[in-house]
């Protein structure tokens, strides 16, 4: 058999893979691993004098400030813990717009000045570092002779110990900003919209009777989805290699027609992989849960269980990077790309959110009583209305040019954002547009007036998988989000918008005329809200065409691409809630937004470039090869006096012409000149991307004729089905 090496190579990793034992969980059990290392509460409390604790405690659970005197005594009980569990180095773990995770590492040692070393870490270490800030993207907002970060610990989300075969990092999770106080990050907006959220949920609380509130957090529990496939495809093409997906690829006999994939039998080597991701997670405290086949070939699925957003995004990153680390050590390649392969389903990342306390408990959950009902509703009311007048920003939170080609792709959520409430609440909302909700669904006869609110039944009602937004019984999930992006911006987005709708009701109980009661002020709002808010609800089918045109009708934006939507990041909705908390300033939503530009268009130019060089480097030269081979036998045959047909060498003639005639094209379309960030992407989007589509479509169509021993590529098949 003559194929191509690199599937040679897969084929037998494939077929000699052996499990070898590295976590044994059948051994040890995993509650022992949990938060290993993690410099957690208990181990806090363990090492902390008691003052130093209570402060410290105080600080994570209130966002009080922390003592300035306690700093140097935690730095020394982290430091001490470090060092015992043999750490060298700390770094300052921080999330630069770019979106992925930097750190900057140092050692502890420092001479003694007498030719020898010691551990050193005080206070200030721990609680600032200054990177240097200048190769980080700022859109504009820090110039390069004022090139100086700073990264600040973020006390509410733990430090932890990383674990290399050689050696071990003390990580401290960081916020980072610019000299003049900007953020130049994606944790500051985190926290400062975590904060907002608090404060005007709380508002609400203490309307509705309650006292001595506990602070509120926002909830997230982020669902993963990713491909692994054998990282010996991965390293011959330069597409998934360089653009983190296939650009080129005929379809394969047999892609997931079968829904044969989704929840089946994971494969060994997967699975052994995926053990030993979570017992690597489990060692961070991050609490993965559930891990599944997804609906594409060689698609699966991780998620945790919930907890604090802010800390959950944290671990949602070291989730991201777990996969790709400990997916090489079988061989595998892990893609987080939102479209690796044409074809089959893309990865996304459902973002579950919702907000509480320990008091209140999850503020999203129908209560069991009318009056905790008649809060849940407000709740809700409040995340309607943040939606429906925000939808635009939740479409432009996440926009990339890789989860463009998900979003509408009739298998991911469509552009266009609506909100799911399922059939039981969706009617109550329907009821309260008429001034008032009388029964709910399925609680039959309840009463759902001025003071008897329904019943609500958690689940009642259907799942919406074409929902970009859905209600799913006691929490909301954003399903639009990228498979390969951080989720702090979404969730950032939607604590701020909610924050501004909790503000927005909270304002007009508070002004109700001391005469009206209580729950007609409510009943008020909610009424009003739902009048001028349902349009966003939605509970059919998200994919269909009708609902495009509905869509329009209830003048829901349909940001199709990126481009449409970037803009939305600053524009003056934006720019209003995002000031009122303090979240980010209208200069720093400006250089967010064209940092999506310019990342937008970088993605584009190098997609164009990865497909000139392959066209050139590997298509052309094979196709030729073989239309030169096939030339050569039909003068053979005319020479031999035979009857020679031309048909293959016709056909294989007309796609090499073809071929590079849309290289050619592509060429002088990318000499164009644009000038300005917005006109480039759309320039990118409009033009370039539709050639390089072109491109494709010779490459696939070639790549069906020429003889299989010859292509340069691992194929669909191949990469998708060699397990
Ligand atoms: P599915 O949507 O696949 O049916 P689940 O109901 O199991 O899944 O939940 C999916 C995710 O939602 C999990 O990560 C879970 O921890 C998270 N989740 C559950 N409750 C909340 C909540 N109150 N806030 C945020 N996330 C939550
Ligand atoms: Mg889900």
């Amino acid at each position: 058999m003559s194929v191509s090496p690199s599937r040679l190579a897969a084929i037998s990793a494939a077929n000699n893979y052996r499990t070898t034992k590295t976590v044994a969980f059948n051994e040890s059990h995993s509650a022992g691993l949990f938060g290993k290392n993690v410099f957690n509460d208990k181990i806090m409390q363990q090492r902390l004098p008691k003052a130093a604790y209570k402060s410290l405690k105080k600080t994570i659970d209130t966002g009080a400030t922390l003592e300035q005197g306690v700093l140097d005594i935690v730095a020394t009980a982290i430091k001490d813990w470090a060092l015992e569990h043999h750490a060298t180095h700390y770094a300052h773990v921080f999330q630069p717009l770019t979106g992925i995770t930097a750190e900057k590492h140092d050692s502890f040692l420092e001479p003694d000045g007498r030719g020898g070393a010691i551990a050193e870490f005080s206070g200030k270490q721990l609680a600032q570092g200054e990177p240097d800030a200048s190769s980080f993207p700022s859109g504009g907002i820090r110039a390069t002779f004022e090139a100086r970060g700073y990264t600040a610990w973020d006390v509410t989300s733990p430090c932890y110990l990383v674990e290399n075969a050689n050696g071990v990092t003390l990580c401290i999770p960081t916020a980072f900003v610019s000299w003049t106080g900007e953020a130049l990050d994606l944790k500051t907006p985190v926290l400062r919209s975590m904060k907002a959220l608090d404060e005007q949920a709380r508002r609400i609380l203490k309307l509705f009777g309650h006292q001595n509130i506990p602070m509120i957090t926002a909830t997230a529990g982020p669902e993963q989805e990713y491909f692994l496939i054998d990282r010996n495809f991965y390293l011959s093409r330069p597409d998934l290699l360089t653009a983190g997906r296939t650009l080129f690829g005929a379809r394969p006999p047999k892609g997931q027609e079968f829904e044969d994939q989704y929840f089946g039998v994971i494969p060994d080597r997967v699975l052994a992989f995926m053990h030993e991701c979570e017992a690597e997670l489990y060692k961070l405290g991050v609490p993965v849960k559930t891990r599944h086949n997804e609906v594409a070939p060689s698609q699966y699925e991780i998620a945790p269980i919930y907890e604090n957003a802010n800390i959950a995004a944290d671990h949602q990153q070291q989730v991201m990077i777990t996969l790709r680390r400990v997916a090489r050590k079988y061989g595998l390649e892990c893609l987080l790309h939102e479209k690796p392969f044409a074809g089959v389903n893309g990865s996304g990342k459902h973002l579950n959110w919702s907000l509480g306390n320990s008091a209140q408990g999850n503020l999203l959950e129908p209560g069991h009583t009318p009056h905790q009902n008649m809060q849940f509703l407000v709740f809700c009311a409040a995340v309607v209305r943040a939606v429906h007048k925000h939808g635009a920003l939740l479409r432009a939170m996440v926009a990339s040019a890789s989860n463009d080609h998900r979003l509408g792709a009739n298998e991911a959520p469509p552009a266009i954002i609506s909100i799911f409430l399922g059939e039981q609440l969706a009617d109550v909302f329907e009821q309260l547009k008429k001034g008032k909700a009388k029964s709910s669904k399925s609680a039959g006869t309840m009463h759902l007036g001025v003071d008897t609110l329904p019943l609500l039944m958690k689940d009642a009602g259907d799942r919406n998988r074409t929902s970009p937004f859905a209600f799913t019984g006691n929490k909301f999930e954003y399903r639009a989000v990228a498979a390969n992006q951080s989720i702090a911006a979404p969730l950032a987005a939607l604590n701020t918008i909610m924050a501004e709708s909790l503000d927005y009701i909270a304002t007009k109980l508070e002004k109700a005329p001391k005469s009206k009661k209580f729950e007609d002020a409510v009943q008020d709002i909610l009424t009003e809200i739902a009048r001028e808010h349902s349009a966003v609800i939605f509970n059919g089918n998200g994919y269909s065409e009708e609902w495009h045109k509905e869509a329009e009708k209830r003048g829901l934006p349909n940001l199709r691409t990126s481009v449409d939507a970037i803009p939305v990041l600053a524009a003056k909705s934006t720019v209003a809630a995002y000031e009122a908390y303090g979240i980010l300033t209208k200069r720093e939503l400006e250089a967010r937004r064209d940092i999506a530009f310019e990342q937008y268009v970088k993605a584009i130019a190098v997609e164009a470039n990865v497909v000139t060089e392959m066209v050139n480097t590997k298509f052309l030269p094979t196709a030729i090869r073989y239309q030169t081979e096939l030339a050569q036998n039909v003068a053979a045959l005319r020479a031999a006096g035979a009857k020679a047909d031309t048909g293959l060498l016709d056909k294989v003639t007309g796609l090499v012409d073809k071929l590079t005639a849309e290289l050619a094209k592509l060429e002088e379309i990318r000499a164009d000149h644009v000038s300005g960030l917005e006109a480039e992407a759309a320039h990118m989007c409009h033009e370039v991307l539709p050639q390089l589509l072109a491109i494709r479509k010779a490459v696939d169509a070639l790549e069906a004729v020429c003889p299989d021993e010859s292509w340069p590529l691992p194929t669909y098949e191949e990469m998708l089905f060699i397990k």
